[in-house]
């Protein structure tokens, strides 16, 4: 299962570090004031450290009187928390593009603790679509919750995540599957991504191949009879079938699911996330500590 999730993205990867330095102000476009404005961040060497990325806005944040402070997943730079000026004033010329939920394209120039978004153009604008239904709005601040949560380190650029948290936003959006499955085929790709994959078609104790029918958050995944801990719970055979599908993007199979079988798999995924999370904060805590 990982090798297919591995092919599937390979085309993606990206190098690492691939911030572009613009060297001329002037080529940033029409926008005379934004460029004027910028002349005077050149830096000694006469280069402004200006860039530009997409970006899926994750969460916002009141600064000051008129600003925000932006949480964005970028595609090339991970997450980022940047500065945007004068977005809550009316006359704001981007403050609707970078709300939570918008795929937008940035400019942005390096700031000493904060970058400052100097342009933003909406590419997708998912919020109103998603936030005008309950069920879609839940699950997808869901999506952007888990995506800041699986980004633990800033700049650290996760193509796969990016591409990731727009699919499921699309597929919010447009109403393509169930809210519910969007968001847990989202978790469980997101979490096999980011090295916690959990073992579906066989024991994630001692490898034999199943179908299983226990599942143990604190193991991994599903276990055999033979290696079922405490606390494990039983999982009938549809939701194993169905927590595959998601997991593989069968969305044949995934859409056919009961509900009372969604409701199954939502349970597990939910348990499986906030164990994964609640470990990996545990084990910062500590690092700090030290
Ligand atoms: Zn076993």
């Amino acid at each position: 299962m990982r090798r297919r999730l591995r092919r599937r993205f390979e085309p993606y990867i990206l190098p690492r570090q691939n911030r572009a330095i613009c060297e001329d102000p002037a080529r940033l476009g029409k926008d005379g004031a934004a460029a004027t404005g910028l002349m005077s961040l050149r830096g000694e060497n006469g280069r402004v450290p200006l860039y530009r990325d997409e970006a899926v806005v994750l969460r916002t944040q009141k600064l000051g009187e008129a600003d925000r402070i932006v949480t964005l997943l970028t595609r090339r730079h991970g997450r980022v928390r940047a500065v945007a000026k004068g977005v809550r004033r009316t006359a704001s010329r981007f403050g609707a593009r970078v709300e939570p939920f918008s795929h937008v394209d940035l400019l942005m120039y390096e700031g000493r603790e904060l970058d400052v978004v100097t342009q933003a153009e909406t590419i997708e604008p998912y919020g109103e679509r998603i936030a005008s239904d309950y069920g879609r709005y839940t699950a997808g601040t869901a999506v952007l919750e888990t995506a800041e949560r699986l980004t633990a380190e800033e700049r650290e650029p996760s193509l796969r995540l990016f591409l990731l948290v727009v699919g499921a936003l699309r597929a919010l959006a447009e109403e393509t599957h169930t809210p519910s499955l969007v968001l847990d085929a989202f978790i469980l790709r997101a979490m096999s991504i980011s090295g916690y994959e959990p073992a579906l078609d066989s024991c994630s104790r001692c490898g034999a191949v199943g179908p299983h029918r226990f599942f143990a958050v604190a193991a991994g995944g599903m276990v055999c009879a033979e290696h079922r801990p405490g606390g494990a719970v039983t999982v009938s055979p549809a939701a194993t079938a169905l927590l595959v599908a998601l997991l593989d993007g069968d969305w044949t199979v995934a859409d056919a699911g009961e509900p009372r079988t969604q409701r199954e798999v939502s349970g597990l995924v939910a348990a499986y996330l906030q164990w994964q999370l609640e470990r990996g904060l545990r084990s910062l805590r500590l690092v700090e500590r030290g």
